[in-house]
């Protein structure tokens, strides 16, 4: 699409940001209380201390009460911004509600181009999870009776299927809106998980997730997503670049998290890893499916039997933290002695040959990840029971 003009004019020997400052003003002042808006002087205030940090390239923090209307404020500087710079602006939501209240009818960002007459290309990017994934679709519907699953499967067009389509043919799908009949356990069977490997699947170029995203990639004003899904940005951005894919979002000319207080949480998810006893079971169960040596099966069976003594022994030994979801953990040398025995198999498992192949490339990432979790939580173990 091609990006749309800034809805004021700017000379050659104007500067944009005083023609934004000028632009920012006759909206709040006049044409906004014109068609019913209330002028408030917390926007307003808010509005200049924007302009300020769009003036100077700095970050900004702004807080203001419920019913401000400071949606409208940062929206309108981020929307100006985007089609001056040429890079669509980024707009970061705490949860789906709050995307809900940007982009559906008589939300906001409907109410500003009815105000303004302006037309807003914005769009969507929603997280991996949201998008049905063929390589686990495909088969499952040739084995199984599962009506949604079967349902969803005729409903996936044609060139999908078809490998000599043009690719001007393509048409975005298998985005989990489209499907709302099917259950959540069902779509947890047909749905992209972080197990799969987009970079070497064979149905990569026609996938619903490539076709989303090369979308939402071309927005020329606004492109929204969730914190979480903008922390996951930022963790794989540079070993998508190193493997030769894109980062899950293009340029932009600036990023607005709207609830930033809640910004934290999201990237402690993002940033971090979560174990629990299944997802090794998940990635060893999966490598010994593969044409493995005989001493690394008899390895990946040790970790297992140890990883569920691991967790067993975890167990046993916390208990909960009044008031919180935390457990608190009481140290043994026997749980010393068991991590490190899973550090050193596991170590030595993610040195296997068979695991420089390509194609288990992530379920050895995984694993290493799980060693070097293992390695962190074994050094504060013995310094913690040293004290
Ligand atoms: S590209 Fe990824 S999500 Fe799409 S079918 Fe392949 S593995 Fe699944």
């Amino acid at each position: 699409m091609k990006s749309q003009p800034i809805p004021f004019t700017v000379s050659k020997t104007e500067n944009f940001f005083d023609r934004l400052g000028d632009y920012v003003g006759d909206v709040f002042y006049d044409i906004l209380p014109e068609q019913g808006y209330e002028l408030r002087d917390e926007q307003i205030y808010m509005a200049f201390q924007l302009e300020k940090a769009f003036k100077n390239k700095r970050t900004i923090f702004a807080e203001a009460g419920v019913g401000t209307g400071k949606t409208l404020v940062y929206l309108l500087y981020a929307i100006c911004y985007a089609r001056h710079r040429g890079k669509p602006a980024i707009i970061s939501c705490a949860d789906e509600t709050l995307i809900e209240q940007l982009v559906k009818k008589n939300g906001d960002i409907d109410k500003l181009e009815k105000a303004l007459g302006l037309n807003v290309d914005v769009r969507l990017a929603k997280a991996r999870e949201n998008y049905v994934c063929m390589k686990k679709l495909d088969p499952l519907a040739n084995r199984t009776n599962n009506e949604e699953v079967l349902r969803v499967h005729d409903e996936i067009p044609d060139f999908v299927y078809d490998t000599g389509a043009r690719l001007r043919s393509f048409e975005r799908y298998g985005d989990r809106k489209e499907y709302p009949w099917v259950s959540d356990a069902t779509w947890e069977k047909i749905a992209w998980d972080s197990l799969q490997q987009c970079s070497t699947c064979e149905w990569r170029h026609r996938s619903g997730q490539t076709l989303n995203r090369e979308y939402y990639r071309h927005a020329t004003d606004v492109i929204i997503c969730s914190h979480d899904f903008y922390m996951e940005h930022v963790w794989t951005k540079e070993s998508r670049k190193r493997e030769g894919q894109m980062p899950l979002l293009p340029e932009s000319s600036c990023v607005v998290f709207d609830e930033g207080h809640l910004l934290e949480f999201a990237a402690q998810k993002g940033l971090t890893y979560r174990y629990n006893l299944e997802t090794l079971s998940n990635v060893l169960t999966g490598y010994m499916g593969q044409d493995v040596r005989e001493e690394s099966l008899y390895l990946v069976e040790d970790i297992l039997t140890i990883n569920d003594e691991w967790f067993q022994l975890l167990g046993q030994n916390s208990t909960a933290v009044i008031g919180s979801n935390r457990q608190e953990i009481d140290f043994s040398p026997e749980m010393i002695e068991m991590a490190g025995d899973l550090h050193k198999k596991s170590g030595a498992i993610t040195g296997a040959a068979c695991f420089r192949c390509r194609i288990i490339h992530h379920r050895r990432l995984l694993c290493e990840n799980y060693r070097g979790i293992l390695g962190i939580f074994l050094v504060w173990l013995i310094y913690s029971t040293k004290r």
